[in-house]
């Protein structure tokens, strides 16, 4: 059986044909995700699709065959992002831009992104079956290269888009294969000089909405299909080094130690209680540690170690960080060790848009769900247009909060769920012809 067939099977057999309203059509989505699925598959029953890579080209091409089919405007800018329109009754009006990014990661699901551009088109699908036309512009974007697998730089469509690549770095990024970015590009097409052209006119657009799976188990443990992005995380990176000093593991009596790793593990421990005295959204890991000299025999003289802080309120963020430190200031002066530290990484969280969520709360009610919020812990194409236009994303139920992974799943009954909710929303928003 083709995965085509196995994953058509696997989405249909558990679908509520009840489901099928206001022009959804569960059959349709099921087809073309499972044909999307067929390109790239991996020897896993996952897909691998790297940015740029003659794969994404060819996703890019069947949903722009399906958007043309269904009377879109279709083109491709200059970095590859590829665009449908529908006209508006008041065509003049900024439009709305809904969509996501094709590419994955080297075995990755059949959800992560896809989805958010394959509803974004059944939303027009479901329109044209109810004949239904929105006052503004819509327009659907499949984005360029948003995992950043291949050239370990993610979200380059969008950053094109938004006029936030850096002006070089990008030519001599090489993929495992050597193939330079540069070259990479030219054999999708598409020329690197040329991406500065990709920019938009962020003012012509009103709203931008991202449909994308959740990634992770909160929507799964609360039994919600369906839930409302309230925020970007922001990431705070630090690198932590505890050094104490290296000594026999068996000639020297505890009292007489300076054990980094004890230390360190203190603190390990200690970040792992602090979040939620923050923020109930904050989260913080340690996912990376290094002990020197490492040897079993040998009293850890040195341990560095990563912390990855993460937050959608900046304030909470700053202040979770700061106490991270100073609490590990505090438990190296308890073990008589010396610390220091360093900022890494700063991302400033993306807020998403006030009004957007209000919109989306009165679309889930619609549907007779109780809207429920959550936080995106992950970056998104969302990210780089939520500092230039009102921003907000849907976020679906993921399976086992499962992803970047070719078990990920998301049901077609919440898929249904999302599909409605994104058509009564951008209903919503495009009904409202005054700035949002
Ligand atoms: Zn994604």
């Amino acid at each position: 059986m083709t995965i085509e067939l196995a994953l058509n099977k696997v989405l249909l057999e558990n679908y509520n044909k009840a489901l099928d309203l206001e022009g959804f059509s569960g059959e349709r989505l099921a087809n073309r995700l499972a044909a999307i699925a067929r390109i790239g598959l991996t020897t896993d029953g996952g897909s691998c699709r790297l940015g740029y890579s003659r794969e994404e080209r060819q996703a890019k091409d069947l949903v722009c065959e399906w958007m043309c089919e269904v009377g879109l405007l279709v083109r491709t800018d200059a970095a590859g992002n590829c665009f449908g329109r529908l006209g508006g009754m008041k065509d003049d009006l900024p439009l709305i831009l809904c969509g996501s990014h094709i590419d994955t990661v080297p075995n990755g699901g059949h959800f992560d992104g896809v989805l958010g551009v394959l509803l974004a088109l059944e939303a027009v699908e479901m329109w044209k079956t109810t004949g239904f036309r929105p006052q503004r512009p819509y327009e659907i974007v499949i984005f360029s290269e948003e995992e950043g697998s291949r050239f370990n730089v993610g979200f380059v469509g969008s950053s094109a888009m938004t006029g936030a690549l850096p002006d070089d770095g990008f030519a001599k990024l090489t993929d495992q294969e050597g193939r330079t970015f540069a070259s990479a590009v030219e054999q999708a097409g598409l020329s690197l000089d040329r991406f500065p052209a990709a920019r938009r006119d962020c003012s012509e657009i009103a709203a931008f909405v991202e449909v994308h799976i959740e990634q992770g188990p909160i929507l799964e443990n609360q039994g919600i299909p369906v839930g409302i992005v309230n925020g970007i995380c922001g990431l705070v990176g630090l690198e932590m080094v505890v050094k104490g000093l290296a000594g026999h593991a068996g000639s020297t009596p505890m009292p007489c130690r300076r054990d980094a790793l004890v230390a360190a593990s203190r603190m390990v421990t200690a970040i792992a209680e602090l979040p939620p005295l923050f923020s109930a959204t904050a989260v913080a890991t340690v996912g990376q540690l290094n002990v020197f000299p490492n040897g079993a025999n040998v009293i850890p003289g040195e341990v560095r170690f990563s912390v990855d802080i993460r937050d959608i309120h900046a304030e909470a963020l700053e202040k979770l960080a700061a106490q991270i430190v100073e609490v590990a200031n505090q438990i190296a002066l308890d073990c008589a060790v010396a610390f220091s530290w360093n900022q890494t990484l700063f991302l400033r969280p993306v807020p998403v848009s006030d009004e957007l969520r209000t919109w989306q709360a009165t679309a889930m009610r619609g549907l007779n769900l109780a809207p429920f919020e959550l936080p995106s812990g992950a970056g998104h194409d969302a990210m780089l247009l939520g500092p230039h236009m009102p921003m907000a994303m849907f976020f679906v139920r993921s399976k086992g909060g499962i992803s970047h992974n070719p078990l990920e799943f998301s049901s077609l009954n919440d898929c249904a769920v999302a599909a409605r909710a994104l058509s009564r929303f951008l209903k919503l928003v495009s009904a409202s012809t005054s700035p949002i």
